[in-house]
């Protein structure tokens, strides 16, 4: 047995997969599902199976294996899913060179980043840190927090790492590393963070891929200096605090969401566990995506000056799109959870955090302060005020229920409401499935997946049809006609496996659009679209007139022949303008 099949053999698809994605067992059926980590959704189309060791979403149409989903969840190369996968489970790799460059690149980076943490902590705890250590310790940051966040101090020089990493790393690698940067006049490299207290960035399973660092003294220019993207660290993927955060989100099923590396340190120091931070910025999808693998459930406590404000409206448009129940946290008197963690204690900030209003009741709150909420015109104002966000709320039962929630909240009459709302509904359906293909392909192509007698059934006479090259499924019907003759049996994620890109796409855009088909109806339902598709079949008549001509030419008639292919062209043409119709009224 190779290293990879021996690997993936000790190693269980569901532990692994559990640590990324909150899975439920089905049953005893091996079958456990969650929600997708790759695409967003809200009802769980994700699955693994412990039994056959893999993971397929009928969603967007990731699976595969278990080192395909480290992988794709980790964003990196074969041989570094294989190596992490290996270190996890405490099994030894044989020596081997990563085999491609961009993976033996980032195996360098990362080593480069964890031998600056080493000198960063190291300094921060020696003799040039007294500063820093006089800073935290005015900021309550206790020694076994500056261990517990691996603090750190860059030295004011610029050489210290550049002088260790000259020897051992590449140009390249060090052009790359984002710890260093090429002198513009002179040659050489010096450090890129200088007399900073600086704060690692880990990546989910824990590794250091980059630093936020915090200017010391007053004037030093930006107050935080971060890693610029490099090709370990995309500044989009990564939320401050996850992998440690994690486990807590899950077991208190619910997220909170600060904005700086201190307001993590402080409130997790503090016992609450459950803490990331998004580091100033908006949050971009693929960080709620990360967030929402672990909870849906979150609650917002950003600064409350303008820039917190606006980065903290974005971040929950963000979280909402995604389906996040979202709570808002604000802490009165400026005070930010840091701050406030310091003044009041961890069980004040809790019962504040678990007191905080849904986004909707928070905004309607907003909305009383502003309007006269005596008057029916001052309560309807308010609730306008709300509405816009309530709009953008894709799923109609939740934007109703919503609705009359905020209109009680309000005291505004719900008649009114939902009035309102059935306006702006009108303009706003719900993301309705694109179908791709024409119907009788779609029905086909849906039967023949769930029924092994409709595929020998309709199998045989589907891949005679003359019409096939031109579906718009072709390269999927292909695909199973093989499956179906090396094996009988058709599993969904070996017949995507067989497809390229633009095919899967298709095959998932079909397997869910409105139309389902039963497998007590499959044989029905395959036969009736065959009979849909032969009636486009240039074949049967072709087939007749081209022998007739053959016969023509043999008896020398050549009129006769001539009248015969004349009669396949007009055929053809009106068959492709049938097709053309046909085509455009399936779209
Ligand atoms: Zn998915």
């Amino acid at each position: 047995m190779d290293f990879v099949e021996q690997l993936k053999s000790s190693v269980d698809i569901v532990k692994t997969i559990g640590e990324y994605v909150r899975l439920k067992r089905m049953g005893s059926t091996g079958r456990y599902t969650g929600l997708c980590p790759f695409h967003s959704e809200k009802t769980p189309s994700f699955s693994v199976h412990a039994g056959h060791q893999f993971y397929k979403c009928f969603g967007c149409g990731a699976g595969g294996d278990v080192l395909k989903f480290v992988m794709e969840i980790e964003r990196i190369s074969f041989f570094e899913a294989l190596k992490l996968l290996a270190e996890r489970n405490g099994i030894a790799m044989p020596k081997r060179e990563y085999s491609d460059p961009e993976s033996k690149l980032r195996g360098a980076l990362m080593e480069m980043h964890e031998i600056a943490a080493g000198v960063f902590h190291a300094n921060l705890n020696g003799p040039a840190g007294a500063e820093a250590r006089k800073y935290l310790a005015g900021r309550s940051v206790a020694p076994e927090h500056i261990a517990e966040f691996s603090l750190g101090l860059s030295e004011a020089s610029g050489q210290q790492l550049t002088r260790q990493f000259e020897s051992r790393f590449s140009p390249e690698q060090l052009e790359h590393s984002g710890l260093v940067m090429k002198r513009q006049d002179a040659g050489g490299y010096f450090d890129r963070f200088r007399g900073r207290l600086m704060f690692p960035i880990h990546n989910e399973s824990g590794k250091v891929i980059g630093f936020g660092g915090r200017a010391l003294r007053s004037g030093d220019e930006p107050k935080y200096l971060n890693s610029p993207e490099t090709p370990l660290y995309r500044k989009s993927y990564v939320l401050y605090n996850l992998h440690r955060a994690k486990d807590a989100i899950r077991k208190s099923e619910y997220a909170v969401l600060v904005e700086g590396y201190m307001d993590v340190i402080g409130v997790y120091s503090a016992g609450v566990r459950n803490v990331v931070a998004s580091c100033g910025t908006a949050l971009t999808n693929t960080q709620v995506r990360a967030l929402k693998r672990h909870s849906e459930r979150i609650v917002v406590n950003f600064d409350p000056d303008t820039a917190g404000a606006n980065a903290a409206e974005r971040s929950i448009q963000m979280l909402l799109d995604e389906n996040f129940q979202v709570r808002v946290l604000e802490l009165e008197q400026d005070l930010d959870p840091d701050e406030y963690v310091k003044q009041a204690g961890a069980d004040a900030y809790r019962g504040r955090l678990e007191a905080a209003p849904a986004y909707f009741h928070s905004l309607a709150d907003r909305a009383r302060k502003r309007f006269d909420m005596h008057t029916v015109e001052g309560r309807l104002q308010a609730f306008k005020f709300v509405a816009p966000a309530i709009q953008r709320i894709t799923d109609r039962l939740e934007r109703f229920a919503v609705a009359n929630d905020v209109a009680h909240y309000l005291g505004v009459d719900e008649k009114l409401v939902r009035e309102h709302f059935s306006k702006g509904a009108a303009h706003q359906p719900g993301p309705p499935p694109k179908p791709t293909a024409p119907l009788p392909e779609r029905l086909l192509l849906k039967a023949l997946l769930v029924s092994e007698e409709a595929r020998v059934q309709a199998i045989p006479q589907l891949r005679g049809l003359a019409a096939l090259d031109s579906y718009v499924t072709r390269n999927i019907f292909k695909a199973l006609f093989s499956m179906h003759e090396d094996t009988l049996s058709v599993r969904f994620a070996d017949l995507e496996g067989r497809l390229a890109e633009a095919d899967r796409d298709l095959l998932s855009a079909v397997i869910f659009a409105d139309d389902k088909v039963g497998e007590e109806k499959a044989v029905q339902v395959a036969m009736d679209c065959l009979g849909r598709l032969k009636a486009f079949e240039p074949q049967s008549e072709l087939a007749a007139l081209r022998e007739q001509i053959r016969a023509a030419e043999r008896a020398g008639n050549m009129q006769e022949a001539m009248r015969l292919s004349g009669l396949i062209t007009q055929m053809d043409q009106h068959r492709k303008r049938s097709r053309s119709a046909i085509g455009t009224s399936a779209e």
